[in-house]
């Protein structure tokens, strides 16, 4: 992953190319993001940027996800039953979910699917793989 500096140039490039203010909590949101390497959610993301600037709003964070998430500096990872997750490693890669504490880690896989450029119609663009299981400290405190 770029350093967070370029990265944070390149959204500053993109707000400008899309008519978007440039304000110091929507960058919070994005650095806040870019540091957190354990996928959060937009309230755990909200109380770091609050920390900075206790007047941010939770609709500004929600907001700028949502733009982050448009022009492709963010992707959110879901799975059922959870609020989504969000995640500034936007390469291709895959994760591995806990079941019982909703702990995501990125992994690499090494047997890729070939997945064609067209399914049923629709225009393929990436694909993202979940494996699900208990994470280490779920498994250690498992009740015997
Ligand atoms: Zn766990
Ligand atoms: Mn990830």
């Amino acid at each position: 992953m770029q350093n967070v500096r370029e990265r944070l140039e390149l959204f500053v490039k993109k707000c400008k190319e899309i008519g978007l203010k440039i304000t110091p909590q929507r960058l919070a949101v994005y650095e806040v993001l870019l540091k957190s390497p354990n996928h959060p959610t937009v309230e755990e993301i909200y109380e770091e940027v609050k920390k900075m600037y206790p007047y941010v709003s939770l609709a500004t964070v929600y907001r700028t996800l949502e733009t982050l998430e448009r022009i492709g500096l963010v992707r959110r990872v879901c799975f059922w039953g959870n609020s989504a997750r969000y995640d500034a490693n936007t390469s291709e890669h895959h994760h591995l979910i806990c079941e019982r504490c909703g702990k995501i880690e990125d992994i690499e896989l090494d047997d890729r699917i070939s997945v064609p450029p067209e399914l049923k119609g629709f225009k393929t663009e990436s694909y993202s793989v979940n494996v699900y299981g208990l994470c280490p400290d779920c498994r250690s405190n498992l009740p015997s």
